[in-house]
């Protein structure tokens, strides 16, 4: 994989036929980098699509470009014939091609370079062209932005790419408290306020766009689904497929929840589990010095960050829950000393 910035000299080069992807069921930083990227290869006048693997939540559906956005798995002729004739793919916010899900065969079968801008861990290089992989950064929005600056194109930062960066960088800092908010992502903010951006409505496009049963939802799991292992500072949720059907919850509604336990006093490491019929999704959140990106890896055929990982089984909702306290057992020493 060469450095991206080998690839900058060609942004003003001849017309490109571009392909920008993320992770399948994007979050705020997958749709906001991809975004952001798109709006800002247009204005060179190359013909970009953006392709999500599946659907995404809905509270994303206000960014600017998000109605273009194509499913993979609702479009998926089209998404095959737009990879087939690319001559850049740019794969954002994901680390192994196996995260696009269905996509993968097609980004594997076409000639086009592929482009790897991303903070995961662990990536894999050898597929790609060119690309930045920095795990130090807050969000691949971040990285999106990093390489407008890097490429001398600040001038073309407009009010469109400011919203689609800082929703990225908002949401992946957990509005801008994870250690991972450095003084470049403050400058960062103020750049993009000087090209325009008002903060509060993308505030108030993610964070206050839900419905009442998705509330009423997370009532239930605060009350009902919670159980609270105080000797290892840790709080697990599972969430049964009958609450989804229940409260009526769509994609992207039990995004945060998992952060609701990190806020009890002492608690080090919180879990989520839920059943989503085909499998059991895990989401795992610390603080301080549990690696939550090995605890995923290990027990939970998973990844991701240090504080923030995943991870999935195909086992009952009952079985997953016993693996996590027989996990959480076995990490006793690490989980039952507090260090912030
Ligand atoms: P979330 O809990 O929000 O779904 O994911 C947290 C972090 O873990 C994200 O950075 C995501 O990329 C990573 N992650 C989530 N699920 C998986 C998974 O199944 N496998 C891997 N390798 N990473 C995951
Ligand atoms: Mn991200």
């Amino acid at each position: 994989m060469q450095q991206i910035a080998n690839l900058y000299p060609q942004f003003t080069g001849p017309k490109k036929q571009v392909v920008i992807t993320m992770h399948q069921k994007p979050d705020g930083d997958a749709m906001g980098s991809t975004l952001g990227l798109y709006h800002f290869l247009k204005q060179f006048g190359h013909d970009a699509t953006v392709i999500s693997p599946t659907n995404w939540a809905s509270f994303l559906n206000w960014m600017p470009g998000c109605k273009q956005v194509l499913d993979y798995e609702r479009q998926t002729e089209q998404s095959n014939q737009l990879i087939e004739a690319a001559d850049w793919i740019f794969c954002l916010d994901f680390n192994t091609l196996g995260r696009t899900k269905n996509m993968e065969p097609a980004l594997l079968a076409t000639n086009a370079q592929r482009i790897l801008i991303d903070h995961h861990q662990q990536p894999q290089t050898e597929v790609f062209a060119y690309g930045v992989s920095d795990t130090d950064k807050s969000s691949t929005a971040e990285m999106v932005f990093d390489v407008i600056i890097g490429s001398g194109h600040a001038d073309k930062i407009n009010k469109d790419i400011a919203e689609c960066i800082y929703t990225g960088v908002m949401t992946d800092t957990g509005s801008f408290r994870f250690p991972s908010t450095s003084a470049n992502v403050h400058r960062l903010v103020a750049t993009l306020k000087e090209h325009g951006l008002e903060h509060g409505i993308v505030h108030e496009a993610i964070y206050d766009n839900f419905s009442e049963s998705r509330l009423r939802f997370i009532g239930n799991v605060l009350l009902n689904r919670m159980e609270v292992f105080y000797e290892y500072n840790t709080a697990l949720i599972a969430i049964p497929a009958a609450d989804l059907v229940k409260y009526d919850i769509k994609t992207g509604d039990t995004e945060g929840l998992v952060n609701y336990p990190l806020s009890i006093e002492g608690i080090k490491l919180a879990a989520i589990v839920i059943d989503r019929g085909e499998e059991r999704k895990c989401s795992f959140r610390s603080k301080g010095d549990f690696d939550v990106n090995t605890f995923a890896r290990k027990y939970f055929n998973g990844g991701g960050h240090f504080n923030a990982a995943g991870g999935q089984s195909k086992e009952t909702l009952e079985n997953v829950v016993v693996a996590f306290k027989k996990a959480m057992m076995e990490n006793r020493d690490q989980l039952s000393t507090y260090k912030f």
